[in-house]
Parts: C-alpha cells; structure tokens; sequence
C-alpha cells in the first residue's frame, strides 16, 4: 500500500483517554507498518469546551506512550477560512441552504417529537425557501446556520474495514449543520474538509462515529471527492458489558501513568482491545505490533477493559524491562515522588542499578518503587504498621536487633554469606528462631513485611545504613515497647 496517510483528530475538550488512545495507536501503527504519515490534528472549533491545556496535555499522554506524529499538530481553530470557502461552495451547488429556525424552535419540536416517540430529525422547515424568503429572513437579522441538503430518496453506504457494509436509506438521515449559526463549522463539515486537505488515505476512529460517516460520504459525493477508506475500531466497554465511563475508575493515559503503569504495558493492553495478534500474543512489544498490525484483523465486536488484566500485563512486562529502561522509569518515578538524588546518577550510582532489579521481579508498577520500596532510596521512611503489629511483637527484640547491630559494625567482610553467618549465630546464642530475627530486621531496614531477600538487602544498603537502621529500630522499639511505632522518622 503506497502513500498512506492517517490520522488522529482528538477534540480537546477533556484529557486522553484510553478509547482515543487506542484510536491513535491503532492508527500509529497502520501508518508504520506501511511506512505511511501519521497526522495530528487537534479538532478545537468548539471554542467554549477546548482548552489549551488540554491540548498539551494530549501531546504529552501521546509523547509518553511513544506515539510520533509526522505531521501537525494542525488545529481546526486556524482553518476557519478554509471551511468558510468549502460551505459557500456547497451551497453555491445545491447542497447546503441556510436555515434560520432558532435553536429554541430545534428543541421544541425535538421534545414535540420524543413525546410523540417519532425521531427527532430536522423538519425541513428551511429547506425549500425561496430567494425571497430568504432575503426577507435575513434583512430582519435572522442569524443562519447552513445545512446540507440530504437527498430525500436512495441510500448512502460505505464499505468498512472492519464492519463490513455500511449502508442507511437517505431518508434516515436529517439535513445536518454544516456551519453554525455563530459561525462555527461543525464537527462534520471540519473533518471532511480537512481529510481531503490532508490527503487522508484512512479514516481509522471509533464506533461511535459509524452513524456520522453516511452524513460524510454524502458530502464528499457532493464535492466530488473520492472516499477515503474507512475503519471503524469496536467500542470499548467495562468489565459490566456498560460503555467505558469514568463510572468504571480512570479512563485517561494520565492517571494510569499515574498509578504507575508503563507506557509499554498501556499500549500493549490497549492494542489488545479490538486486535489479536497472530498466535494469540499477549505480551508484544511496539515494534512487533508495527510488524504484525493489520487493520483486517480488528474485530467489530465489542472490547471489555478489564483492569486486573492491565494489573498484570504491567507485572509481566515490568519483570522483562531491559535494565537501562529501567532504571530511566525509576529516575522518573523517583522525580516525581521527590526521592531523586542527583549521587544516584554518580557516586552511588552502583547502589542504584544493584537496587533496581532488586525491587523489579516483586513490583507490580512504578509505583512501587517509590511506597514500598522508598526505604531504598530514602533514610526517612515509615514502618509499615501490620508489619509491625507483626514482626515486632517479641520483647526481645530490642535486645537482639542492638546487638545484631554492634556485631554487623565490625563484620569483615560485609557480605550476604557472613551477614547471614552472623545473623544466624547470633539467634542460636539467643535460643531464637532465626526468623524472628530476619523478619524483624526486615522491617527494621525496609520498614516493610514483604521485601528482597534480607541478605541482599542489608549488601544493598551497605554496613553504615544497615547499622544505623538496626539501631534506630532497636531504639524505636525499647522507647515505645507496645506504643505507636508506625513512623520511623
Ligand atoms: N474529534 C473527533 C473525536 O474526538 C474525531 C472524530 C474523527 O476521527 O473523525 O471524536
């Protein structure tokens, strides 16, 4: 297939969301498998609900999960001109006529219309004025909106890539608003007139644009333009079969980066969402999607977001990361929890790249990182209070971490085989379990119940934070013996 061109047309009236970010992707990787372009266009004619914000905060959800638009981003606000010249042609044709019925006459007889349970669709009340009448209209300062010119008879139909044939009777479809009477163009004349403009070879967007698509196979028939070809992706609903709603929890990229949940993870599970790759995958990476997407293997059927698979997928792929991506998500996570220290990136630089893979094979987000697992990267953390409620119960334990503490300071060398030695000799001394003493200083040195293995751990911290840590612990323990021990400080 030569010259693809595609698209993704996000109106910024609210953040990315999982469904349009599927559209992206979806259309992102059609244009790369067949080395097309991929537009960005930003659809903001709605002037009361766009916001810029929002605008860069679509760019940046796109940036993270790795989606390059060669084209753009082109924004509808600036193309009014164009739209202008395109509706006069229209009506200069024959298919656009102005319509002066206010918007309070449309709801009238729309609410007339739903009592009396016959379909709401534009009474003609303007369509057939004559020149005159027209005048008339316009001299009393009559604001118009432009319509266009439905054939009464006949049908539209367009062949789908996913959905098959699409065809709706003429007579089905109302004169819809090709410009507002405030002088704002509607989603519909924008869109054609810019996929013409923009040379788009594939429409590729959600089923819940299939019925506008007749309304604008009409208007490219009427400008004499050739259809592009279509592709409409299933609707995305929740695990209760309902359409996905913020009902259902986070819908936007951005909280989901938010919650931790990696770009590789999200756009593997949304590709998944109407896709199946061959042979069933269900973890592929962004460059085997490029090599192996075809828009005929999307499924018209609708697809179920469920976040426990999400949950997963992020473990999984989070366990496979190559180790520089890694440590660059850490970085970032570490950034915005505000645990990042410059020496992680020079002299305790090795202390970070050993800590990292440590923690990866429990994480199951980003997240991670920065709650259970701070005590790697932080002095100041919190005990975990069941781990406390316990691992601490004995009362003992002062005694014993202290001790444990004065005999790692002197332990040569401070390795996981001797400090396991010294940990082990110690508990027999005692006549303790050594478990009592590994899930105590478990807590003492990660302020967690569950962690790496304590051996690693304490080579991890290295001797001074390993001593210190056993001491505070030891201390926390003596002074508040069955008190609230719930914060290290
Ligand atoms: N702005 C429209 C939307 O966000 C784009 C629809 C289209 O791709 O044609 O749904």
């Amino acid at each position: 297939m030569a010259n693809i061109r595609v698209r993704f047309a996000p109106s910024p009236t609210g953040y990315l969301h999982v469904g349009g970010a599927r559209t992206a992707l979806y259309n992102w990787l059609f244009a790369r498998r067949h080395g097309g372009v991929f537009i960005l266009r930003i659809e903001d004619t709605d002037a009361d609900r766009s916001k810029p914000e929002l605008v860069t905060a679509i760019l940046d959800s796109l940036e993270w999960l790795g989606l390059s638009w060669d084209e753009g981003p082109f924004r509808q606000s600036e193309r009014l001109a164009r739209y202008r010249e395109v509706a006069a042609e229209l009506e200069r044709l024959g298919h656009a006529y102005p319509c002066f019925c206010t918007t309070q006459e449309l709801q009238a007889k729309r609410a007339r219309a739903e009592q009396e349970r016959r379909p709401g669709k534009y009474d003609g009340t303007c369509r057939n004025l004559t020149r005159s009448e027209r005048e008339r209209r316009s001299a009393e300062g009559r604001a118009a909106a432009l319509r266009f010119r439905v054939p009464d008879s006949g049908e539209t139909g367009f062949d789908d890539l996913v959905f098959g044939r699409v065809a709706v009777e003429n007579r089905e479809i109302e004169d819809f608003v090709l410009f507002r009477s405030d002088g704002n163009p509607t989603y519909h004349l924008g869109v054609v007139v810019d996929d013409l403009d923009m040379k788009i070879t594939h429409v590729v967007r959600g089923a819940d644009h299939l019925s506008n698509t007749p309304k604008q196979v009409l208007a490219y028939g009427a400008l004499g333009a050739p259809l592009p070809m279509f592709a409409h992706l299933p609707l995305i609903l929740g695990p209760d079969r309902q359409r996905l709603s913020k009902r259902h929890g986070a819908t936007s990229v951005g909280a989901y980066r938010e919650q931790g949940i990696l770009p590789e993870t999200l756009a593997n599970f949304l590709a998944l969402l109407g896709w199946t790759p061959p042979g069933q995958k269900e973890i592929i990476s962004l460059d085997e999607m490029v090599r192996e997407f075809t828009l005929e293997a999307v499924s018209k059927s609708n697809a179920v977001f469920d976040p426990e698979k999400l949950a997963w997928m992020n473990s999984e792929i989070l366990r496979r990361l190559p180790e520089e991506r890694l440590l660059s998500l850490v970085q970032g996570e570490l950034e915005s929890a505000g645990l990042w220290r410059p020496a992680f990136a020079s002299e305790e630089r090795e202390r970070f790249r050993r800590t990292v893979p440590l923690l990866q094979t429990r994480a199951r987000t980003l997240k991670d990182f920065s709650a259970s697992g701070r005590a790697f990267f932080a002095d100041e953390f919190d005990y975990d209070r069941e781990a406390v409620g316990k691992f601490w119960k004995d009362p003992g334990l002062a005694g014993y971490l202290g001790e444990l503490a004065e005999r790692l300071s002197r332990l040569d060398p401070f390795d996981a085989g001797q400090a396991e030695n010294c940990l082990r000799g110690l508990a027999e001394e005692k006549g303790v379990k050594a478990g009592l003493l590994i899930n105590a200083a478990r807590v003492a040195l990660t302020g967690q119940a569950v962690a790496p293995g304590l051996f690693d751990v304490m080579v991890t911290l290295g001797r001074e934070r390993v001593v210190a840590r056993l001491r505070r612990a030891a201390k926390v323990l003596r002074e508040g013996a069955g008190a609230d021990v719930g914060g290290a400080g």
